[in-house]
């Protein structure tokens, strides 16, 4: 198995995503994992569901994800726009991630975890500034949860 492969079936993309490239920087301690939605191939409106072809792809986007093992982890990907016969151009959604969001699904499911579990925002902070800025430079700190995960989280008072 490749370890595009490999990390594909952990990321347990449905198809037809892929995982194209896999860099890891000891270094940096950090994974980052391409992904691509192959040409040619039709995906689906995301405002009707019907299928549509790929129109274009908007410029590299990056998601943190959870860590693999000390390292940070990171999703990359072009998100392609699709042309649908009723709506026009839409961005497609991703299966990894809210619309907007620069975090996935399964590090906003362990943030509103870690939210639920502690005291304090400052232990808050703490623990996801630990898991999501080790190692980081510039401004890519933690914002908290996307919108539509945040009314699950009961914050700590
Ligand atoms: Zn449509």
């Amino acid at each position: 198995m490749t370890v595009e492969a490999h990390y594909a079936r952990l990321l347990q993309l449905p198809p037809t995503w892929e995982v194209t490239k896999v860099e890891e920087s000891l270094l940096e301690q950090r994974v980052t994992v391409w992904l691509r939605w192959p040409d040619g191939v039709r995906t689906r409106c995301p405002e009707c569901g019907e299928e549509a072809l790929i129109y274009d792809r908007l410029e590299e986007r990056r998601w943190r994800h959870l860590s693999v093992m000390q390292y940070r982890m990171e999703l990359r990907c072009a998100t392609p726009r699709c042309r649908c016969e009723k709506h026009g151009v839409k961005t497609v959604r991703v299966p990894w991630a809210e619309p907007g969001s620069r975090f996935t699904l399964h590090f906003e499911a362990f943030a509103v975890a870690v939210i639920g579990a502690c005291r304090s925002w400052t232990q808050v902070a703490g623990l996801l500034g630990q898991h999501a800025t080790h190692h980081q430079r510039g401004g890519e700190a933690w914002t908290g949860p996307s919108h539509d995960r945040r009314h699950h989280a009961r914050g700590p008072r």
